[in-house]
Parts: C-alpha cells; structure tokens; sequence
C-alpha cells in the first residue's frame, strides 16, 4: 500500500464576495495569486509528497497561468459543489495510485503554517480524521430581524478551518456513501456521517478564509508587516594563471593573465552568489554547482548568478542591495567598474542604484600584493517573506 500524502487543493470557486470580477483564488496578495501562495505552502511541508488542484469549469488556463510553472501532479475539474468537486479529486487520486493520508484544503486560506499540517498529521495516528479548530472568542448571539436574540452558549463551539486531513480510504468511501441530495459544509462532517472520529487539533489565525474585500487587504499588510531582513556575505579566491581569461564581475577584462579555477573563475560572481545563497541560508556555490562535476567546467559563471537569483525569487525575495569589493593589485579596477555594476544589475534584474562594485589592493602584501591571485568580498540583503 502507497504510504503517500497527497494534498487535495479545492480552488473551484466561480464568484466573489470579495469584489473584483475574478474568483478569489485567482486574485493577487503580494503581487501573487492567492493560489499560489496555497501551493507553495503545500509543497513546502517535507511530508506532502503531491499536490492534486480541482479547479472549477474553465478554469485551467486561468490556474496554469497563476502557477507559474509551479509543479502539480494533477489539474483536474471540479463539480458545481464544493463537496462534488471534493470527490473528483479523491477519485482521481484513487485512480492513480491512491495514498495513505489525504490533506483536503480550500485554496481561500492561502497561508498556511507547517506546524498546524505536522500537528493534523501526527493525530492521524490516533483517529482516520484530524481538522484545525480555533475556540470562539465573541459572544454570539441569534440574529431575529436585526434584534439581539438569545446568547447561544459559546462553551464548547469551535470554528473549523482547513486543512482536513484524513485516512486516504475512509475519507474516500464516504464520500461515495454520502447521500448526494445531502450537501455538506466541509469533509469532517462527511467522515464523521460514517462514524469516523474526528481530532480536534490547534488551528490558527493565519489559516483565516478570504472572503470579503477587507480580508484580502488584511492579508496584504500583514504580508508586508512580517518582511524580515537578512544579510548573506561570500568571500572567493582565484589563482592568477598565464593562458587564462580574466573575468570578473561578468565582464571580461583585458590582462596578461587571468583566474584559473572551476568556471570561468569568476571570483567576484563566486563571492556574490555565496551572499546571496548565504542571506537565504541556502548551503554555498560548492554544494549547488560541485567543481567535480564536469559540466560546471569554463561555464559562464553568470549563469551561478541567474540560479541564485532565481533561488531568491523561489522564496519571493527581494534582493535590496548587493555590494561586492575586489582585492588586487592589478589590474585597476576603476575603468570597468560601471560597466561591471551594469552587467551584475543586469543579471540580477536589480536597478544600479542596489548594486555597488568596489576594488582595493593590500599594499603589496600577502597573495593578492604579490599578484598571485584575486580575492573578492560580497555582502548581499534581502528581504524575505517570514510568515511562518
Ligand atoms: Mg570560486
């Protein structure tokens, strides 16, 4: 039996409460589509292994375009109901190799934090049903014609959210027992019908569902108030050799002789991307690109630069400023030093106001004095999404 997790992301949803003329999942916070904030959440969990999206009818297009290239296992269509386009989804996963545990999850609440899936999971050890649930705070009351009625007791309500998760079989047949003239709010209910018990576990206030204009506003400054700082810095040294190119800072740079080393040597673009790997705490240059892998060997090393600043926008970075010093004695740096800052802002997509190229020598002292080789310096910030 697979012991697969499998997430189900229902982003079905045709109208808005929310305003606008596109359905909610399709809208941006951030700069992103709410869906895919739902699928990188997902797929950042080490345990979900697929990511299977019901989207509603014509609606694929629209889903591949707010993806991005994001990877799903599956783009299936979904049913007039929430519950319908449910099923779908775990009948497609039943048809392709179905899974042990099942995540259900409404593409609504887009921020989804790690520690409330690894504490739904852990209860599928105890029960074939787990869901977040919050207490209720407010009094409630019963709305007779815009008249406070009476208090209803709030001991004992919960507010649910999702993810759902389940045991992938119980989840599934009942689903197909469920009386489909019946129609259901959420999954639990429907495992719960079969007699399957459910395990209330901590929810959280970031898992809030968007529904209103004032949600999605919400959720945008609290994007932009949890940005968090971080600074990466990266230090490179290559040999200066006879026979060789000099690159550095992407430029080539006429000399008697260049840098050796894996790549071109370029040990200004070596230090900057161990900045930037080093702000996103992402390992260095060495453990993306081995030096004993023969196809790193004489590459361009911009193309280092490019992957890490992919890597940055992977984690929907910014990268705020770069700032890169060159360690020679020669050549003089100072003829080429707009044109390198051109060329690293261009690589990097950044305006040339963020990028700073500086060179120094060390008074003839040491390996960079005597002209055996070129070290370089780099500090890169970003800025970092820190929801989580
Ligand atoms: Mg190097």
């Amino acid at each position: 039996m697979t012991e697969k997790t499998v997430a189900l992301l229902v982003a079905a949803g045709q109208g808005s409460r929310a305003g606008g003329d596109i359905p909610k999942q399709f809208r941006l916070i951030g700069g992103k589509p709410v869906l895919a904030h739902a699928v990188d959440a997902l797929a950042r969990h080490p345990a979900i292994d697929d990511i299977v999206l019901v989207v509603g009818a014509g609606q694929e297009s629209a889903a591949r375009e707010a993806l991005a290239g994001r990877p799903v296992a599956a783009i299936i269509q979904g049913a007039d109901s929430r519950r319908g386009s449910v099923r779908a989804g775990l009948e497609h996963i039943a048809s392709s190799g179905g899974a042990a545990h099942v995540l259900i999850h409404d593409a609504a609440r887009p921020f989804i934090p790690d520690a409330v899936i690894d504490r739904l999971l852990c209860a599928l050890a105890d029960a074939p049903g787990a869901i977040p649930a919050l207490p209720v705070a407010d009094t409630l009351v019963r709305n007779e014609n815009s008249l406070a009625g009476d208090v209803v007791d709030r001991d004992g309500l919960s507010r649910v959210q999702t993810p759902q998760a389940f045991h992938f079989d119980m989840i599934l047949s009942a689903h197909r027992a469920w009386d489909s003239a019946r129609e259901a709010t959420d999954d639990a209910q429907i495992l719960r019908h079969c007699g399957g018990d459910i395990i209330l576990v901590a929810g959280d206030e970031r898992l809030e569902k968007l529904t209103y204009a004032e949600d999605f506003l919400r959720a945008e400054a609290r994007l932009r108030a949890v940005r968090s700082t971080r600074t990466g810095m990266g230090y490179d040294v290559h040999r200066l050799a006879a026979n060789e190119e000099l690159w550095l800072c992407g430029i080539r740079v006429p000399h008697e002789r260049g840098l050796a080393g894996h790549s071109d040597a370029d040990v200004a673009i070596h230090a900057l991307v161990d900045a930037l790997l080093g702000a996103l705490a992402e390992g260095d240059i060495g453990s993306h690109f081995p030096p004993s892998d023969p196809q790193w060997r004489g590459v361009a090393s911009s193309r280092f630069l490019e992957y890490a600043a992919e890597r940055v926008a992977k984690r929907d970075g910014i990268i705020e400023h770069v700032d890169l010093t060159l360690i020679c004695e020669a050549p003089k740096i100072g003829p080429y030093r707009q044109a390198m800052r051109s060329r690293i802002a261009e690589i990097l997509g950044l305006s040339l106001d963020r990028v700073s190229v500086k060179a120094t020598t060390t008074e003839r002292l040491g390996f960079a004095g005597r002209r055996e080789g070129i070290a370089a310096q780099a500090v890169a910030t970003l800025s970092l999404p820190a929801l989580f």
